[in-house]
């Protein structure tokens, strides 16, 4: 019997980003809702030939969204917040759309639901609300209707669901914060994903995946009770003999594989590839029943490397011998990675076929399906195993000897800084002469449309290099002016001259290689195209010494060097899978550090250096935080700055404010200063902070920029003084949630304003 391969999820957003554009004309007004929705169906259509074309068996439908698929579940689900009902629109896609984004019109002015990190990839979901007065009923047809446009067009797929345990562990009361799960919603949701279980049953699907990655988390025995009973009721649901997958990724479920086991599911789906070890050895130790099918999660979504055919040869030999029913399947959905290399035209076929992206993924799985199917003499002989082996067997890059030596020289002593920080700390208050309550900007100042046009010019050779740079004098004249004008205390040089906190810097090491279509959804319409580690890093020339200090050469006030930290490069780029992360994010520390001694030498008293993407990577499981990762992610900070005098200040930015359980990980950074988001919601980090004794310098961010509101003078006031109500005011900053560039001019410069005064006004009652 042949091997089957799967899919769970395709990228929706099209070889050219056509969804993106459709959104945002129909957004503009530009398009209709008409032509959005024909752009939409044809995306679906393409995708679902392209999949059937390459052979995969189970094809994914409902993986589609025009928003998110979280926000479709809840739409789904009935679980429509009342602010949003009240704005009574004609059309779904508004709906959703208002949820999304919020909504400022004739309709009335509502706040979108907040949005978070979908597990540990870059994609952002929209967190449901379950309130009070929310009834749970199935509401709409969308997984229907997608699945009936793939019958029409002869393709018979796999519809796809967000499960109700992830949805319950992901939603949150909008009043008390934690979900309170009593029998009336467990009830209801059980109900609702029955009746789409009986709904598809009659509609002729022969298999449904449930996609539940929250089962990867610790869980409680509450948690594995709460599994349970949403469960009984949808299995026992099945009719017409279709079957059920349950769907799990981003790591393993060993801890509740045996529960799992008995349950009576069609289907699992492990992912083999992020939590291989454990779910592996959950299978051998406990079995697989006779009736159920293994969806073995073999080709990564969550890179973008050529998949080892003898490793994964290897292991499903070792599968087939604990279960004779396996499928070859992707490890999670292809959302998280490009759409096809074949976009990439600049670079050379050589480096190319070492990498697949969703499209070529899908070669993979039916070649590793069919290899798998051969005698093991005759896997040898084939070409296509033949040809995968000449990608791992060769050398891909050599080794920067430079790079290893350095790294081997290292001692405990570089990871330290000296003196502590208590004592720095005096000195570098001296040696600055900042006020109590320092003003600043987290470092990013309007990215314009001028700004970007430049920069598109200069890239097609129609200005030259030296205009260019004069023009990014000129903002920084401009912008340092302003900031002094305004009397903010420690300024900025703007960061006119980046693209991307990331690819900018990348574009400076030795070690990277770029793409100029290979886009991945981050969230809504918004992408990002994260640069590849090919080789290994190290600091080509310097980066930022010209900018920061032609803008200290302006100002008499100390102008802040503004740097990429070494773990949100390594987890905004496409890290290499034939060396460690921690090896990478090691490298790239001593790229950012020789950066760092740069400015310090050139003049630059205090520096910035961002970790944005920290949090993100934080392993899944409490038990790997610090062996997975903390472990040499902190280190690898503290590498960076380690370097300098006891009076440069070393600050660091990060976008959120989610570190309570981390906290003394986020100190042990050891750096003088942290800004973060503060300004949203409650803020309960500052107890946090209190209560720990945290010893770095806080900048909670005072107002909020990601809406295009002009917070008044007072609210800012009003927030400066709880922050120092509860913190120590001599330990505090004021400055902005994040850097200014998505913002217009006309925003940003009253808000500022408003910050600086109320800062003002808050010392005078010190
Ligand atoms: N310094 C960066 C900026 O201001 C920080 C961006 C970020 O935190 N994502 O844009
Ligand atoms: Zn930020």
């Amino acid at each position: 019997m042949p091997t089957l391969t799967s899919v769970s999820g395709f990228p929706r957003i099209g070889e050219h980003r056509e969804l993106k554009r459709a959104i945002e004309g129909y957004w503009k007004g530009s398009l209709g809702l008409d032509e959005m929705r024909s752009t939409a169906r044809s995306l679906r259509e393409r995708h679902w030939r392209l999949q059937a074309d390459a052979g995969i068996d189970l094809i994914p439908s409902n993986d589609f969204s025009l928003y998110d698929q979280v926000l479709d579940t809840a739409m789904l689900l009935g679980a429509v917040p009342r602010r949003f009902d009240r704005l009574a629109f004609d059309h779904g896609e508004d709906l959703a759309f208002a949820m999304g984004r919020g909504y400022q019109g004739p309709r009335g002015d509502v706040e979108a639901l907040p949005m978070k990190k979908w597990f540990t990839t870059n994609y952002h979901y929209l967190v449901p609300e379950i309130g009070e007065d929310t009834q749970i009923a199935l509401s709409g047809t969308k997984p229907f209707d997608e699945y009936r446009e793939a019958e029409a067009i002869g393709v018979h797929t796999k519809p796809v669901l967000v499960g109700p345990y992830t949805f319950l562990k992901l939603a949150r009361d909008p009043q008390v914060r934690e979900l309170e799960l009593d029998r009336g919603i467990i009830n209801a949701i059980a109900t609702a994903y029955a009746e789409i279980v009986r709904t598809f049953a009659d509609l002729g699907a022969s298999w449904l995946q449930f996609d539940e990655p929250a089962l990867v988390f610790d869980k409680t025995l509450e948690d594995t009770s709460l599994f349970k009973s949403l469960y009984a009721k949808i299995l026992f649901a099945r009719t017409n003999g279709v079957r059920i997958e349950l769907n799990t990724y981003f790591g393993h479920i060993a801890d509740i594989y045996d529960t799992v086991r008995l349950m009576g599911f069609d289907g699992i789906g492990l992912d083999l590839c992020e939590g291989r070890d454990a779910n592996l050895a959950a299978l051998r130790r406990h079995g697989v029943p006779q009736d159920t099918t293994i969806f073995a999660g073999v080709v990564s979504g969550r890179n973008i490397w050529r998949n080892d055919y003898a490793d994964t040869l290897a292991l499903l030999d070792d599968l087939a011998s604990i279960s004779d029913r396996v499928v070859v399947s992707s490890a999670c959905s292809f959302l998280h990675v490009p759409y096809s290399t074949a976009g990439e035209r600049e670079l050379p076929a050589k480096v190319l076929d070492h990498f697949a992206f969703a499209v070529e993924k899908l070669g993979e799985l039916t070649q590793l399906a069919s290899l798998a199917g051969l005698p093991v003499s005759e896997r040898d002989g084939d070409d296509r195993y033949q040809g995968n082996r000449a990608l791992f067997d060769g050398t891909r890059v050599t080794a920067d000897r430079g790079v290893s030596r350095r790294i081997d020289a290292l001692t405990d002593d570089d990871f330290v800084r000296t003196p502590r920080r208590d004592e720095r700390r005096i000195r570098q208050h001296a040696a600055l002469g900042l006020p109590v309550l320092p003003t600043t900007t987290i470092g990013s100042f309007p990215q314009t449309k001028a700004v970007r046009a430049e920069r598109a010019d200069l890239r097609a050779g129609r200005i030259t290099r030296e205009a260019y740079d004069a023009s990014i004098r000129r903002r920084i004249d401009e912008v340092v002016a302003h900031q002094e004008r305004i009397g903010l205390d420690v300024l900025v040089h703007g960061e006119f001259e980046r693209n991307d906190m990331v690819e900018y810097f990348g574009q400076h090491l030795n070690g990277f290689l770029f793409t100029s279509q290979a886009w991945v959804q981050s969230y809504g319409t918004r992408c990002v195209k994260p640069p590849i580690i090919w080789g290994d890093v190290s600091r080509r020339e310097p980066i930022t010494v010209r900018w920061s200090t032609y803008a200290q050469s302006r100002t008499t006030r100390p102008v802040k060097g503004m740097l990429t930290g070494p773990v949100t490069i390594l987890n905004w780029s496409w890290p290499r899978e034939d060396v460690p992360r921690s090896r990478q994010a090691t490298q790239l520390a001593l790229a950012i550090r020789d950066e760092v001694l740069d400015l310090e030498r050139a003049g630059i008293r205090i520096i910035q250096i961002d970790e944005a993407a920290l949090r993100e990577k934080l392993p899944l499981r409490r038990s790997d935080w610090h062996t997975g990762y903390l472990d040499w992610a902190i280190p690898a900070f503290r590498l960076v700055h380690s370097g300098v005098g006891p009076t440069t200040q070393i600050h660091t930015h990060m976008c959120y404010s989610e570190f309570n359980d981390i906290i003394a990980d986020i100190d042990a950074m050891d750096a003088d200063v942290i800004s973060f988001e503060a300004s949203r919601g409650d803020l309960v980090v500052l107890d946090a902070l209190r209560e720990s004794r945290f010893r770095t310098e806080v900048g909670p961010g005072v107002y909020d920029i990601h809406s295009p509101r002009i917070p008044t003078e007072r609210e800012i006031e009003d927030r400066l003084d709880r922050i120092v109500a509860t913190l120590d005011p001599d330990r505090v900053w004021v400055n902005p949630d994040c850097g200014l560039k998505t913002r217009a001019e006309a925003e940003t410069w009253p808000s500022l304003e408003h910050m600086v005064e109320a800062a003002a006004a808050v010392r005078t009652r010190l």
